[in-house]
């Protein structure tokens, strides 16, 4: 559901953040961008396109979060064990 359209630099550091292990406040500040952390229609934003892993601290898309863990990936947590 998109209720606005999407601001490029949102786009950009969704780019930048999935695959990385940069802090979300190091990505703002590289984008110039820093006051976007108390953005709460930014921070759901994020919330709903990546996560951070608590285990390895590497950023993943949500559908790459494990069904087992709690905000962890699936390299960390596996869905199922064979
Ligand atoms: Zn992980």
């Amino acid at each position: 559901m998109n209720l606005f359209a999407v601001p490029d630099i949102w786009e950009k550091i969704i780019y930048e953040l999935n695959g990385s292990c940069d802090s979300l406040e190091q990505v703002l500040e590289n984008n110039e961008v820093p006051e976007l952390e108390e953005d709460m229609n930014f921070l759901n934003f994020v919330d709903n396109e990546i996560f951070r892993c608590n285990c390895c601290n590497w950023w993943y898309p949500i559908s790459e979060m494990s069904e087992q863990g709690d905000w962890e990936c699936r390299d960390c947590v596996p869905d199922d064990d064979e």
